[in-house]
């Protein structure tokens, strides 16, 4: 574990490094990565690596395309995937401005100033995601290698070997693997990781989702985190279990209060709640995103919260009530196919916010919310979710606490990126019509 350029530099001559790659995300959370020879990697501690942005989605910017990518000694990693004769390693950048200034839309940067906005507060923000994902034969076709479902174990679940290599690799990349399954779908599977504070959990993320890819196509399938990959079927979803801790205590926990929620951890729910509809189009970015956030499927469609209940769009999850540590909110509407640093972002912010101007907590709602008609939405105040991309894309846009956190440049490009996805989707022709429409019109 790196601390610092020096640190890096003789890691690289131990260990014999032949390539260094500098990772750094598209505002869509894409992983874009070059690979610089051991001979630059001074220099570039000390300068820099220059490229050009305008070919980077999201980095346009009309008067300069040149950006600099400055790498985070403390994210030095050998690739575990890779040969490990004259291995290759890894760095995460920040993207800065050849003046030196913070690229604006840089979505580490973004996450490392809402970071910076809670440290303020006192607060350490952690994060703990559930990344789920599928294995399917081949990119281009969604064939599923098992029938197994929620927890079967060989041989129903037959990607026992994939997973277990998968988590071997987390582990000599220094990620802490909680535990792994077999998901409720066909082919669908989870590995859970430790939770981590939020940058490190950003670029885990990022990580995990490069290693999950590597590792299937060695085994000779196919790994996808697109949300509704089959009809009918559960989708992929990214639930996020979060918690602020203050003076290394978690300031989610109360143990004098009703389920040892305290004030700023109900405070924090309701700013995930009220703010939901605005956040949606970063956590579910895409256009398939909301046909994984429809009834039926453990993925929530209403705003509410719960302690127990699977449909609402945060839970408390009880499994040690009382527990100080394991006190925590999980989000349950993001899926792994979103920017990890700015979904991250966008609940963090949403939940402070919450803090900050004291929002009061509405009340649990235990009951299947996908049971109920329009009287008990009435009831229980409950509004749902952006139903397409569309939706998202227009909520987010005109959300004044989502520009103020994702800064106008970003804030702007998503939201024109999003529209354009939106229009080639509405004016596409799918199968559907072709099937429905054809034989009878
Ligand atoms: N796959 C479900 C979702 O889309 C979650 C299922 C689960 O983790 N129990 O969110
Ligand atoms: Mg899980
Ligand atoms: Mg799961
Ligand atoms: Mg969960």
């Amino acid at each position: 574990n790196c601390k610092n350029a020096d640190d890096v530099l003789k890691a690289v001559k131990d260990y014999n490094v032949s390539f260094i790659q500098f990772w750094f995300v598209d505002i869509l959370g894409t992983l874009k990565s070059f690979q610089i020879t051991p001979s630059e990697l001074e220099n570039a501690f000390e300068e820099g690596m220059g490229f050009d942005g305008s070919s980077i989605l999201g980095f346009t910017r009309i008067h300069e395309s040149d950006m600099v990518a400055w790498p985070d000694p403390t994210t030095f990693q050998i690739c575990s995937w890779r040969p490990l004769d004259r291995p290759v390693a890894r760095v995460f950048c920040d993207v800065k401005n050849p003046d030196g200034t913070p690229y604006e839309a840089d979505s580490r940067y973004i996450f490392k100033s809402i970071l910076d906005k809670a440290a303020q507060k006192g607060y350490t923000a952690y994060f703990g995601p559930e990344l789920e994902f599928f294995l399917f034969s081949s990119p281009t076709n969604p064939e599923i290698l098992d029938v197994g479902g929620y927890f079967d174990a060989p041989p129903l679940d037959l990607a026992n070997d994939v997973r277990r290599d998968i988590i071997f690799n987390l582990q000599a990349m220094g990620i802490a693997v909680e535990y792994s399954h077999h998901e409720v779908a066909p082919s669908q599977h989870e590995i859970d990781l430790r939770y981590a504070d939020g940058l490190t959990m950003a670029d885990t993320a990022i990580t995990y989702k490069v290693i999950v890819k590597e590792i299937a196509r060695k085994h000779g399938c196919y790994a996808t985190f697109m949300p509704k990959p089959l009809f009918g079927e559960n989708g992929s979803g990214m639930h996020v279990h979060q918690s602020l801790f203050k003076n290394g205590k978690n300031a989610f926990f109360d143990g004098s209060e009703k389920n040892s929620l305290s004030a700023e951890a109900r405070a924090y729910i309701s700013g995930l709640l009220k703010h939901a509809k605005e956040i949606v189009c970063v956590t579910n970015q895409w256009v398939n995103s909301y046909k994984r956030l429809v009834p039926g499927y453990e993925a929530p469609v209403y705003i509410a919260w719960a302690q127990r209940n699977r449909s609402a769009l945060v839970r408390v999850p009880l499994y040690k009530p009382g527990k100080e540590a394991a006190t925590r909110v999980e989000l349950r509407n993001p899926d792994p196919a979103a920017n990890p640093y700015l979904a991250f972002s966008v609940m963090l912010a949403a939940g402070l916010e919450g803090i900050e101007k004291g929002y009061d907590l509405q009340n649990p709602v235990e009951e299947n919310i996908f049971d109920m008609g329009p009287a008990d939405f009435a009831k229980h105040g409950i509004d749902a979710l952006p139903g397409s991309l569309y939706e998202a894309a227009m909520e987010l846009k005109n959300s004044e606490l989502m520009k103020r956190v994702l800064g106008d440049h970003l804030h702007t490009n998503l939201v024109e990126n999003k529209l354009i996805e939106w229009d080639q989707y509405r004016t596409h022709v799918s199968d559907f019509e072709i099937e429905k429409y054809l034989p009878v019109l």
